[in-house]
C-alpha cells in the first residue's frame, strides 16, 4: 500500500489533534464528516455512508451501522476502527468474508464507564435525584439512603470495564460477585471477586451492574424473572448496552416496588424508536436515573479511544501489526471472527 492510497474517513465528533497527527505521520489524508447536532453517526443512511467511503482505505466509526451493503460498496476499504468497544452494529461475518480488518478501542473508555457506574450506584443509593428535585420545589426534607460501603455488588460480565469497577469497589470494602463465562479462578482471585452463577448473583446482590456485550444470548438477560429474584432493596445499573435489560419489565418492577431503584446509561430506544416511550416513563420515576449513553464521554476516554483507533488505522495501512486486543476481525488472516468475543480480555488502561 502506498501513501497515495491512505485516505481515511472519520464520522465522529471530538476527533482530536493528537490522533490526526498519528494518521498524518502515517501518510494518511483525513476527511472528517461529523454527524448532525444531537445525533451520532448512526444517523447516516447507507447511501450517505457509501458516498463518504468512496476512495477511502480507512474508516474511524462511532455508532454507524457497518453493514454488508456498506462494506461491499467500498472494495478498497481495508480497515474499520471503532472508537468504542461494543461492535454489535458491525457485520463481522461480512467484514471477514470481504477481507477487512475491524478494530475496537479496547480499554480506551473502561475507566470512564467504571467511574460512571460507581456514580450511578451512589446516585440511586443516596437518592440524589429525589432530594435535588424536592429542594428545587422548596422541600428541604432529608431522605434516608443506603451505603455502597460494605454492600454486596454483583457484576454481570467481567471484562475490561468490570475489572476497572472491581478495583474501585475494593475501596468501598464491598463484597464483589461476578457472573461471566470462562472467568477463571486466578483472575477472580487477582481482582478479589467471587465467581457465582447468575441466579445467585441476582439473589444476593445489593447492587447489580451489567457489563456484558449485547448479542443473541445476552438479549434481555435481565428479564422479569431476573428482576423478581432480586432483593426488594436492590439497585440495578446498566452501562453496557440497551437490550441486556428488558426495560418494559424494569418499568413494571420499579412501579411495583420489586426493586429499590435503577440507573441506565443505555436504552433499548437507542435502536428501537418504539421503546423510547418506555424510557420516557422510566425517566419520570424518582428512583431512576437516565443518561444518554454518555459513559465513555469524558475528554480522557475520548482522547485514549481516538488514539487507539488512529493507531489501528495507521498500523493496517502501513502494514504493521495493530494492537492484538483491539483486533476483532482480520479478513487477511485465517483466524475466526468469533475468537475475540469468546475470550476473557485484560485491562488496557
Ligand atoms: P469486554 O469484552 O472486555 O467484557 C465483556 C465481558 O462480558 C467478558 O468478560 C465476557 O466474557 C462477558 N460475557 C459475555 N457473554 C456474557 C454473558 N452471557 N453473561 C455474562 N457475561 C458475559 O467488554 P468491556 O469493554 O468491558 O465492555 C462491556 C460492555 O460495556 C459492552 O457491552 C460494551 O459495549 C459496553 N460499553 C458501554 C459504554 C458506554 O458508553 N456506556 C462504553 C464502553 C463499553
Amino acid at each position: 500500500m502506498t501513501a497515495t492510497d491512505r485516505n481515511v474517513l472519520v464520522t465522529l465528533r471530538f476527533f482530536d489533534n493528537e490522533s490526526m497527527a498519528i494518521l498524518r505521520d502515517a501518510g494518511c489524508t483525513v476527511t472528517i464528516h461529523e454527524p448532525p447536532p444531537g445525533a451520532n453517526d448512526g444517523a447516516f443512511s447507507p447511501a450517505e455512508l457509501k458516498e463518504m467511503l468512496a476512495g477511502k482505505q480507512g474508516w474511524i466509526v462511532g455508532h454507524a451501522w457497518v453493514t454488508r451493503e456498506v462494506l461491499e460498496s467500498a472494495p478498497q476499504l481495508a480497515v474499520v476502527a471503532r472508537r468504542g468497544v461494543g461492535y454489535e452494529r458491525v457485520d463481522a461475518v461480512a467484514a471477514k468474508e470481504l477481507g477487512k480488518v475491524v478494530t475496537i478501542a479496547a480499554g480506551g473508555n473502561a475507566p470512564s464507564v467504571a467511574d460512571q457506574a460507581i456514580g450511578l450506584m451512589i446516585g440511586i443509593g443516596r437518592r440524589f435525584r429525589e432530594q435535588h428535585e424536592r429542594m428545587a420545589a422548596g422541600d428541604w426534607t432529608i431522605l434516608v439512603g443506603t451505603e455502597l460501603y460494605r454492600s454486596t455488588v454483583g457484576l454481570i460480565g467481567f471484562g475490561r470495564i468490570a475489572r476497572q469497577l472491581a478495583r474501585r469497589l475494593k475501596g468501598f470494602e464491598t463484597e464483589i460477585l461476578a457472573y461471566s463465562p470462562r472467568l477463571d479462578a486466578a483472575t477472580a482471585a487477582e481482582y478479589g471477586v467471587r465467581p457465582v452463577d447468575l441466579p445467585s448473583l441476582l439473589r444476593e446482590s445489593d447492587y447489580v451492574s451489567v457489563h456484558a456485550p449485547l448479542n443473541a444470548s445476552t438479549r434481555h438477560l435481565v428479564d422479569p424473572q431476573a428482576l423478581s429474584s432480586m432483593k426488594k432493596t436492590a439497585i440495578l445499573v446498566n452501562t453496557s448496552r440497551g437490550g441486556l435489560v428488558d426495560e418494559t419489565a424494569l418499568l413494571a418492577a420499579l412501579r411495583a416496588g420489586a426493586i429499590a431503584g435503577a440507573a441506565l446509561d443505555v436504552f433499548e430506544g437507542e435502536i428501537d424508536p418504539a421503546m423510547r416511550a418506555v424510557a420516557q416513563e422510566l425517566l419520570k420515576l424518582p428512583n431512576f436515573i437516565g443518561q444518554p449513553h454518555s459513559g465513555a464521554s469524558t475528554s480522557e476516554a475520548l482522547g485514549r479511544s481516538n488514539v487507539l483507533a488512529a493507531r489501528s488505522i495507521a498500523a493496517v495501512l502501513t502494514g504493521t501489526p495493530p494492537v492484538a486486543d483491539c483486533v476483532i476481525v482480520d479478513g487477511r488472516a485465517p483466524a475466526s471472527v468469533s475468537e475475540h468475543q469468546g475470550r476473557e480480555t485484560t485491562c488496557h488502561s
